[in-house]
């Protein structure tokens, strides 16, 4: 996890005195310390803000220091909003606006006008939560008491999307050729990318990555290898094919750190100079974070390395997914997942296997090696993001995971099984409606609320199929949205 931290701005004015002001900070601190024992990142209590200066202060600091992911404001007293209205203006860092009170129970026989005026955050969040609605600024409003276990996690989760901002906005992409041929849903506006996301996709020659490969030495070659004997089991005799994807994974990384990039995609239809289609390669380096899209799907790439970052321990359950084919029999509905080769092995529900098998799809002059498992079973998400033209629509269906219900002996590859909402047949036909891809992320610890905070932080559409959507109401909902997008 990278050192990314939250600043605590809390609100307030001279009004009520400096015994209050005193009071106000020394909570402040307290609430900061108490929260970062327990939040998946630290926060810090930056200012208790009483003026216009503080505020703006505080806030073009925030957007200038790179390891502060975001902030969270709460108003302890009342804290006038005019005085709020230029800093926030200029916020250009996630915004959580924390809606708690120090205490938990209104105390009966010690309240009096003292303590209503020291612990009115009632109404001095209302006031700030104006600022926020008139400015039309992205937010996140939490409402909880801050030791409350569920407030917490609610602000724990805002914070893992916010990092998903961060990591959005430096991230760099490596295409190894280009899309493969005629397929639309892969392409994209790669400036909207840039200029609403912050991507920075670009091609590198697949002769570069031959020529790359040719200077990996054995002894690099021998310590992966290694590495891939401790972690997964050898299913194959042909050790060569492992050796040969040790190569390739190497060299891609090799490229990859070269050029702070942290996603990746190439094209079975470009391998020139190369025996086989990274496999174990791309399913290894996914294990290590980087996000990888197949058939030059720059945008899966890309979202799947967020989504990893987003996730539990800064690396979490999330991966490169493609719908394969289904499952009809009734009452065993069931979408099975896959690719031809590159399925992460952070979804595994136990040690997975290397194999080597014939890959005819692709120029492969020797059969690739890859990693076999099947998927975990859990709720998760698959999210597809997709260009509009014009603008960009996040996806996000809520699927279930399931053992998969047959053990499909001859299938080649690590494979998901799982069940989308409300049900596969509607839920395939809203994914369908709203133009979803066959390319998705698929994820188990990142929740659709995240990815919804993600969106609304991104300024981009986002689209949520649930237990009660409907196709009628769906249709209706991107007609709607369709309209409101283009008056942006
Ligand atoms: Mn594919």
């Amino acid at each position: 996890m990278s050192n990314y931290e939250f600043w605590f701005v809390v609100g307030s004015q001279f009004l009520y005195g400096p015994e209050v002001l005193a009071t106000v900070d020394t909570r402040a601190k307290e609430m900061a310390e108490e929260l970062s024992k327990v939040l998946p990142y630290p926060v810090v209590d930056k200012v208790t803000a009483k003026t216009h200066k503080e505020v703006c202060d505080v806030v073009r600091e925030a957007n200038y220091q790179e390891q502060c992911a975001g902030i969270i404001t709460w108003c302890h007293t009342f804290s006038p909003s005019k005085m709020w209205l230029n800093g926030l203006k200029d916020l250009n860092k996630p915004w959580c606006h924390f809606a708690t009170q120090y205490n938990e129970a209104i105390p009966n026989e010690e309240i009096d006008m003292d303590f209503m005026n020291l612990n009115q955050a009632a109404h001095g969040d209302r006031e700030h939560g104006f600022a926020g609605a008139r400015l039309r600024k992205p937010r996140k409003v939490i409402a909880g008491f801050w030791k409350d276990e569920k407030a917490q996690k609610k602000i724990g989760d805002w914070m893992k999307a916010a990092v998903g901002v961060s990591v959005s906005k430096s991230m760099k992409v490596m295409r190894f050729g280009d899309n493969m041929r005629e397929v639309a849903v892969t392409e994209g506006d790669k400036i909207e990318a840039q200029t609403q996301l912050g991507w920075q996709v670009n091609t590198w020659a697949t002769g570069d990555l031959v020529k790359a490969m040719n200077e990996v030495t054995d002894a690099e070659i021998e310590a992966l290898y290694a590495e891939y004997c401790s972690l997964y089991d050898i299913a194959t005799d042909n050790i060569d094919a492992i050796k040969y994807q040790a190569r390739e994974e190497i060299a891609m990384k090799k490229m990859m750190d070269a050029e702070g990039c942290k996603a990746f995609s190439n094209t079975f239809q470009d391998l020139y100079g190369m025996e086989q289609l990274p496999g174990l390669a791309s399913q290894h380096l996914m294990s290590l974070g980087y996000g990888y899209g197949g058939e030059g799907d720059w945008k899966v790439s890309a979202m799947t390395a967020i989504m990893k970052a987003m996730g539990e321990g800064g690396n979490g359950a999330s991966a490169f997914m493609e719908d394969y084919t289904y499952n009809l029999v009734d009452g065993q509905e069931y979408s099975l997942g896959a690719h031809m080769l590159e399925v992460c092995p952070s979804l595994a529900s136990s040690k997975p296997r290397i194999e080597t098998h014939h890959l005819g799809i692709g120029m492969n002059e020797k059969d690739p090696a890859r990693l076999v498992f099947e998927g975990k079973e859990g709720k998760g998400i698959v999210v597809s993001l997709i260009d509009m033209g014009g603008r960009l629509r996040l996806i996000c269906q809520d699927i279930e995971a399931v053992k998969p219900i047959l053990p499909m002996p001859n299938l080649p590859v690590a494979r998901v099984m799982w069940r989308a909402m409300p049900d596969l047949l509607t839920g395939v036909e809203c994914w369908i409606l709203a133009g979803g891809a066959h390319h998705t992320v698929l994820s188990y610890d990142v929740s659709a609320e995240q990815m919804r905070d993600w969106a609304r932080m991104m300024e981009i559409e986002f689209v949520h199929i649930t237990k009660d959507t409907t196709p009628e109401k769906l249709e209706d909902e991107l007609f709607l949205k369709d309209i409101a997008w283009k008056l942006r």
